[in-house]
């Protein structure tokens, strides 16, 4: 995680597109790459989703990669380490989810 940090840091700041970075334009480029991401999925079936071709898991892998650098770039600008995030995150999520109430259910935490 710290070597594609330095890559997305330094890629900007080669192309000095730093200036362009705030912590609100990150915020939306994570939410637009998301929905690139979406798009690839737009009206295909549960079926077709799953069973990919080689094209469409390519251009997939591309708008994963493209959320993945547009959020470790807003999280490094605001100082946060993405994966102490997700580790935090997963410790709440294990409180607000007991295997015992949400095993095989997909109700949100407060309707358990
Ligand atoms: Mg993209």
């Amino acid at each position: 995680m710290e070597s594609l940090k330095e890559m997305v840091l330094k890629f900007a700041e080669e192309r000095d597109w730093v200036q362009f970075h705030s912590p609100k334009n990150l915020a939306m480029s994570v939410a637009v790459e998301a929905s690139e991401l979406l798009e690839c999925f737009m009206w295909l079936t549960p079926e077709q989703s799953a069973n990919l071709s080689k094209d469409q898991l390519a251009h997939v892998s591309d708008e994963i990669g493209d959320v993945l650098i547009c959020l470790v770039n807003l999280a490094a600008r605001l100082g946060i380490d993405p994966l102490a995030s997700a580790g935090e995150k997963f410790r709440k999520n294990a409180e607000k989810y007991p295997v015992e109430k949400s095993k095989g259910s997909a109700k949100k935490y407060d309707e358990l």
